[in-house]
This record gives C-alpha cells, structure tokens and sequence, in this order.
C-alpha cells in the first residue's frame, strides 16, 4: 500500500542551514494494516505523515504508494489532524464535502456521500451547523467524517484525540474501533500517530518509534497478529 524505503527528510533553518529531521526511514504499511506511530515530540512523526499524504515531498529515498512512485498529493489517504482543521467559514456538511468537490465529484454524489459520512460519524442533525457552534468532540468528528468520505486506502490520523478530554477520546476512540471493525467501512488501513502507549497497543497491530536526532525507527513491533476485521468489539 505504501513503501518507503531510505528516507530523509531536510529543513532549512532560519540562518540558511539545513537540518535533517528524518534519516534512512524504512516503513511499508500493507492493506489492512494499522500501524502506530510514536516518538517524542519534534521526532519527525508529523513530517512522515505529511510525506505519506504527498503534502510535502521526501528530500531523498524512495516512496511507492501502490506500486508507483508517489508524486504530488497521494488520493489514496486522507488525514484527520490533531486541531480539527476545519473551514470556520463552512457548514458541517460543506467541510465535508470539501475534499470531494477538489477531486471533481459531482454535486449530487457529494451531497449523498457526505450525507452519509457524517450519519456514520454521529453528526446527524448537525448538517447545516458551523464549527464553532460544536464542542471539541463534535469537531473532531467533523474530521473523521470529511476524512472517511474519501474512502482512502490509508487513513493517516495525527494525534486525533489529543485535543479532547479523556472521556471523549474514549469515547471517539471505541466508536472507531467499532466502526473499522465493520465489513463496510470504508478504509482498512490506518497509520495512527499517538503520544499514549496505551492507545497505540489498543489500536495497532503494529508499533513504530521513531527516535530522534537523528530521526530513525529505533524500535518496532507487532503487537496483535489478526487482521482488525477479526477483532472482536467486545476486547474493548
Ligand atoms: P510533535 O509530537 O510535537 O507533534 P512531531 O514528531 O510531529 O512532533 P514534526 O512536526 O514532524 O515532529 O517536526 C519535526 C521537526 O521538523 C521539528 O524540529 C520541526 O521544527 C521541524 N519542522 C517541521 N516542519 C517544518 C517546516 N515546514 N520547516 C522547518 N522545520 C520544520
Ligand atoms: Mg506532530
């Protein structure tokens, strides 16, 4: 699904020098895999990510999504961001339609696809509200929803439940679980980036830590051998 293989990544700084923030990163994500990413803050998981989507490019090594080498925005993933992400200026249902209307779907399908999402991410009802008129939960779920709609191969999340009180992400966390476990969900794969050791095994079949300076894979693991679909929601 993707392969990536001697990566780096390098920013200029602000005098003109150039500092690498990823090093020799070799990581394959295969169809139907979740895998988490952990490391310290400022470890490059953000960067990767963003790699992976095509939002920025590698500075070296070999990205292949499907087979192909990646170039520009990859249509396979989609991205749930840890601050939401939202357009203040749309209606629930408009961000999530958002990323449909910039890949050219119709009017119509749109509409319906995005209908759709946002009764399976729980927002039913909140179709014509606004961002700010949700509760952090809510917004979040807005980002899962303008995310799924896209049915990507490869859901990339960065620290999606970070901004919500435990409670919440609990909550968000077991519905997902829930939801992925279904035949009909739309995205199999999922690359989750955490801070908590505990999600990570709860989530993952397979951890990844990235260390830093410089910014490598120090330690990996399995951590569940069935596929998701397997899973039984009661573990939870
Ligand atoms: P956190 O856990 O705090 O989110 P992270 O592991 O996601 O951290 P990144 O956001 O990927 O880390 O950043 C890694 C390093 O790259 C940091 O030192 C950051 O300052 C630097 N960096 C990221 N994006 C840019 C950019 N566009 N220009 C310059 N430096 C950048
Ligand atoms: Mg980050």
């Amino acid at each position: 699904l993707i392969d990536i293989a001697d990566l780096t990544k390098s920013f200029e700084g602000p005098q003109g020098d150039t500092f690498t923030v990823l090093d020799g990163i070799d990581l394959r994500i295969d169809s139907g895999e979740i895998v988490a990413l952990l490391g310290r803050s400022g470890s490059g998981k953000s960067t990767l990510l963003r790699i992976i989507a095509g939002l920025i490019p590698a500075s070296s090594g070999k990205v292949d999504a499907g087979g192909a080498p990646l170039v520009g925005a990859n249509p396979a993933t989609a991205m749930v961001f840890q601050s939401f992400a939202l357009m203040p200026w749309l209606t629930v249902q408009d961000n999530v339609e958002l990323g449909l209307a910039a890949r050219g779907v119709g009017r119509d399908e749109r509409r319906e696809r995005a209908l759709q999402a946002i009764d399976i991410i729980g927002l039913d009802g909140f179709e014509s509200a606004y961002p700010r008129e949700l509760s952090g939960g809510m917004r979040q779920r807005v980002g899962f929803a303008r995310a799924l709609v896209l049915q990507p191969d490869l859901l990339l999340m960065d620290e999606p439940f970070s901004a919500l009180d435990v409670l919440t992400a609990e909550n968000l966390r077991n519905e997902l679980v829930e939801l992925w476990t279904q035949d009909d969900f739309p995205t199999k794969s999922v690359c989750i980036v955490t801070h908590n050791i505990e999600e990570a095994v709860l989530l993952a079949d397979r951890v990844v830590v990235l260390g830093s300076k410089p910014g490598r894979i120090i330690h990996e693991a399995r951590v569940r051998m069935e596929r998701p679909r397997d899973r039984q929601s009661t573990e939870f």
